[in-house]
């Protein structure tokens, strides 16, 4: 279905995929209202590690075994945990997940990933350029370190798979990452070096910056929770706030790991799952690099931003849609990562936060029309990458509404692959 350009489209969720897409659907020529409850961007959009890495094009779950997940999880401080609590809601996502970690299955998302990210690098850099991000961006290369050699030989084997899409990255020894970068210490043995990856210094003011262009330009923002979509043959008709009913010629769902709970009340299952991640920041004494650092054994990045040095990563596996305590636990083994890494840099913490990464089992958004209603979209699942994907993922769904097709084969992120 085509939605004519100057019709009304109704965005869930104010986080930076909603944001990006209500901009780019107004730069299109639509109409557009964003809804979200809260402000723009507070959500896991607020506090990620700033890395714009669209050189990664292997799902997450790629060359990770399920029995290496399986011996992390009962500890609580490991890279990669579980909520041991909520076990048993989480055993049909893990599952799906051991399902999609298959050879064949693996093979093709990796595939699919690999393809939406060929655009994403483009799509990035039109957007800095139409919203005029240059000075909030750091374009010094990317770096992921490690601490053993079985660790750079297990990542060496996605070096063909890097090859065959042409990803540029340069091997680099332990003594050759410490000529780059002098904080880090001696446990660092080998490095790799994306020279096209790059971050953003403050990823709240990016999403309020395209969001104030967006209000600027005529868009409308709807401090209001939807409830559930007014429907009839197959159509949508409107959307339901706790304030009654809005008009809508179309929808798309941005909700983050929160999006599971709208898919229910029109029959679609989307088995989210909340990754939960931390970030600390802290103060710093003057730094040599202003690029982001990644840490392949420990699981998180070291990112330098406007207000400090942020460590952000791990994962804490957790039902989507649940409001549960933070683990802190978990956001303080992170500035003890960061004295590991590059002793005597850190300073005293200034911050802490917690957020939830929306994820499906084969690490893949959802991305196009929902089953059922032809005009509601769908763009959640961004799981690690939502930053580095935003802008790609809003040019496609643009292109869909408006055009009713698109360059690339959305078909392996249809949410039917999970009925
Ligand atoms: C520690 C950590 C580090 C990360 N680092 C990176 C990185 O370096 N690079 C990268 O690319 N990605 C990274 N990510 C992932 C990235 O942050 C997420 O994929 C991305 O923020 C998801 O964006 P979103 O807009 O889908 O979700 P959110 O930012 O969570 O936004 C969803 C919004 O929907 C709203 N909402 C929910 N329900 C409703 C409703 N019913 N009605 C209206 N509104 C609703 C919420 O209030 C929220 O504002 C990281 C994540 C974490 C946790």
């Amino acid at each position: 279905m085509t939605i004519a350009r100057g019709k009304t489209i109704a965005v869930i969720g104010a986080g930076l995929i909603g944001v990006t897409l209500a901009r780019r659907l107004q730069r299109d020529g639509c109409r557009v209202v964003l809804f979200d409850p809260d402000q723009p961007g507070m959500g896991c959009s607020f506090g990620n590690a700033g890395y714009v890495a669209t050189d990664e094009i292997l799902p997450l779950s790629h060359g990770i075994s399920f029995s290496e997940v399986l011996k992390m999880l009962p500890d609580p401080l490991a890279p990669l945990t579980i909520r041991w609590r909520q076990i048993f809601s989480l055993i049909p996502w893990f599952l799906k997940f051991l399902a999609a970690s298959r050879p064949k299955q693996a093979a093709k998302s990796a595939a699919a990933l690999a393809a939406l990210q060929k655009g994403s690098l483009a799509a990035w850099n039109k957007l800095i350029r139409e919203e005029g991000l240059s000075q909030m961006v750091r374009r010094n290369g990317a770096m992921l370190v490690f601490e053993s050699e079985a660790g750079f030989a297990r990542e060496s084997v996605k070096f063909p798979f890097l090859d065959q899409h042409n990803v540029k990255y340069e091997v680099l020894t332990g003594g050759q990452a410490r000529e780059m970068i002098p904080e880090l210490g001696p446990k660092v043995t080998n490095a790799i070096f994306y020279p096209r990856g790059f971050h953003v210094r403050d990823p709240l003011a990016v999403t309020r910056k395209i969001f104030d262009h967006f209000i600027t330009a005529g868009g409308e923002y709807s401090a209001e929770k939807v409830t559930s979509f007014d429907h009839r043959g197959g159509l949508l008709k409107g959307l339901v706030t706790g304030q009654g009913r809005r008009q809508a010629d179309a929808a798309v769902l941005c909700a983050g790991h929160q999006s599971g709970e709208l898919m229910r009340l029109i029959g679609i299952k989307a088995p989210l799952v909340a990754e939960r991640g931390y970030h600390v920041v802290v103060d710093h004494k003057p730094l040599s690099f202003d690029m982001c650092l990644g840490s392949h054994e420990r699981g998180f990045f070291i990112t330098p931003m406007e207000d400090g040095l942020r460590l952000a990563g791990t994962v804490e596996f957790s039902p989507a849609g649940k409001e549960l305590p933070a683990n802190w636990k978990r956001a303080d083994i992170l500035a003890h990562h960061l004295e590991e890494l590059m002793p005597g840099v850190a300073g005293a913490e200034t911050s802490r936060w917690m957020g939830c990464r929306p994820t499906l089992p084969d690490f893949l958004p959802a991305l196009g029309p929902a089953p059922g209603l032809e005009n509601l979209y769908l763009s959640f699942g961004h799981q690690h990458l939502g930053l580095t994907l935003a802008p790609v993922c809003a040019e496609i769904l643009s292109d869909l509404i408006a055009e009713g097709k698109t360059a690339l084969d959305i078909s392996p992120f249809d949410i039917k692959r999970f009925q």
